[in-house]
């Protein structure tokens, strides 16, 4: 044992024991001339000498040591605060800590990129047509106003794409819809699908075609945002968690207040990417049933391609050179 440097008591008697101590890191070890052990520093409390008294160290068996030697003291380490001792365990474990932070902004990026689609697609299973509907009569009276004027189309040319696109759903089962005719002025070539049905096709969009395949075609993947009911997912999905608390109370009412937000968000963001690929794969999938060739729509992208810095309508759809491939490459009808 080397020299001592303090006594041991137990607290209960006046009986002391000579012991050597040393300090390690935040550990405090002792050895007398028959055994040894440790302490960890945070168990202990010291008070320091005072006058002519030696330190006293407080333990937690309720024992202590009366420590002769200064300089042991002096060396003491200085009292760790919780704000350090939290900083420590952070260090210690700052590669698990990034992981958390890491795991957390994944979940939240997670939850905003699927989470909330997915989310919007089953709570519009439960919000009635009806508020589709208004949804869609209001955009439309708000685009009227600002947008569109009344189509300058023949009334004969309007009826007979109206029978041709009558027959077209005539032999494939089409979703409840409008068809409307506009001129789109600013707009241009443009066709665009409204909550509730309402499809409106513009005078610039029926004379860049060239052949009336084109524009059933292009009313095909409209008709998909019809049957997704893409508008009304559209305002779910910007809503977030405020939708949630709606499909729990069941109080739809306020769906249509928040409608009013409809226009802007379509014509500025358009609907998703997401949304346009159902569209176009229900386009495909409804053409080839009415045995009119998606080609078509591949043509009809190409010309609007051309002329996109004067339309929205390819803004927010997939890239224009793949969504042709897809319409080129896909069968023109279902039958063999
Ligand atoms: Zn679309």
């Amino acid at each position: 044992m080397r020299t001592p440097n303090a006594s041991y008591c137990d607290g209960k008697s006046s009986a002391q024991q000579a012991v050597h101590l040393s300090v390690r890191q935040t550990v405090l070890d002792w050895v007398s001339s028959t055994t040894s052990g440790s302490f960890d520093i945070a168990q202990v409390r010291l008070d320091p000498a005072v006058g002519q008294t030696d330190a006293v160290i407080h333990l937690p068996t309720g024992g202590m040591f009366i420590v002769h030697d200064a300089t042991f003291i002096q060396a003491w380490p200085k009292q760790i605060s919780w704000i350090e001792r939290s900083a420590a365990w952070v260090e210690d474990r700052i590669s698990t800590v990034v992981a958390l932070a890491c795991l957390g902004l994944a979940i939240v990026y997670a939850v905003a990129r699927w989470g909330i689609p997915l989310m919007a697609i089953a709570i519009v299973t439960l919000i009635p047509l009806g508020i589709d509907a208004r949804m869609g009569e209001q955009t439309l009276v708000v685009m009227d106003r600002v947008l569109l004027a009344p189509s300058q189309l023949s009334l004969t040319r309007q009826q007979s794409l109206m029978n041709r696109w009558t027959r077209y759903c005539a032999s494939v089962d089409c979703p409840a819809h409008q068809l409307l005719f506009r001129h789109g002025q600013k707009m241009g070539p443009n066709a665009f699908a409204l909550p509730g049905g309402v499809m409106v096709l513009t005078d610039e969009l029926v004379k860049l075609a060239q052949q009336d395949e084109e524009i059933m075609a292009v009313l095909a993947h409209e008709l998909g945002h019809v049957h997704g009911r893409h508008g009304v997912r559209m305002v779910v999905q910007s809503m977030g968690a405020a939708a949630v608390l709606l499909a729990v109370t069941g109080d739809f009412g306020n769906v249509t207040d928040l409608a009013s937000a409809l226009p802007s968000l379509l014509l500025q963001t358009g609907y998703s990417r997401n949304m346009e690929r159902e569209a176009d794969a229900y386009a495909i999938d409804s053409l080839q049933a009415a045995c009119v060739e998606p080609r078509h729509l591949a043509t009809m992208l190409g010309k609007l391609d051309a002329k996109a810095s004067d339309t929205g309508w390819l803004d927010s759809h997939p890239g224009t050179q793949e969504r042709m491939q897809l319409f080129t490459a896909a069968r023109g009808c279902h039958q063999p």
